[in-house]
């Protein structure tokens, strides 16, 4: 097998690995008339997501969460995504699910792949009082789940970033190869930041062979 630099592989989950967002549609779910109020202000920027999402969460009675598993199972993943872990684990490379929603829908989606995952961060849920409290050990600056501080946890010397939207871009911009769509692709290059443009998990795939097989002296 070709000598590859030690790399960790971070990605994101909602719209990432999954083909359509999740979490926004969850909580205008499971709370519609505060998503109504908060989520502009959100994305005006007067409030931050840190802030935003735990009021949100917050409003959503305990009793609620066994509703998220049906909600999270028609959830569809995005094309070549077991084919990709498969192929991280034939090269030793470790693959993190960094994600800023709950981890009851993460799981729920990826199911029996989970043990192939290195480690999966999301937003844990205490649902032993009225109303969901989330649990966020990596919470930082204006981030319920702050990536980079993720990304601390796992030393290597090629960080590999995959993401769609604007809570990737800290991920991206402190990690020398991003594999970016969608929004983030649009934030990258207003901060002229260098990354592979994808479509699915076969892309991200061709490219590392290609990547890696140039590393390879034989
Ligand atoms: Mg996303």
């Amino acid at each position: 097998m070709a000598p590859i630099p030690h790399c960790v592989v971070f990605c994101d989950f909602d719209g990432t690995i999954t083909e359509e967002e999740t979490f926004v549609a969850m909580l205008k779910q499971f709370t519609p008339a505060l998503s109504a109020k908060l989520m502009p202000e959100m994305y005006a920027r007067k409030l931050t997501l840190r802030e935003g999402v735990r009021q949100l969460l917050e409003s959503i009675p305990s009793k609620c969460y066994e509703d998220f598993i049906p909600y999270a199972e028609p959830k569809k993943m995005r094309s070549g995504f077991p084919e990709f872990l498969a192929f991280l684990a034939d090269r030793n490379v470790p693959f993190v699910l960094v994600s800023g929603g709950v981890r009851i829908v993460v799981e729920t989606v990826i199911g029996d792949l989970a043990p192939q995952m290195a480690g999966i961060y999301a937003v844990d849920l205490d649902t032993s009082g009225e109303m969901l409290k989330p649990i966020t050990p990596y919470e930082d600056g204006n981030e319920l789940v702050a990536k980079v501080k993720v990304m601390g946890e796992y030393p290597c010397e090629q960080a590999i970033a995959i993401g769609d939207s604007i809570t990737d871009l800290n991920m991206a911009l402190h990690a020398p190869l991003v594999f970016a769509r969608d929004r983030l692709a649009l934030y990258l290059d207003e901060s002229e930041k260098t990354y592979v443009p994808w479509h699915d998990f076969h892309d991200i795939r061709t490219y590392l062979e290609r990547y890696w097989a140039e590393d390879d002296p034989d």
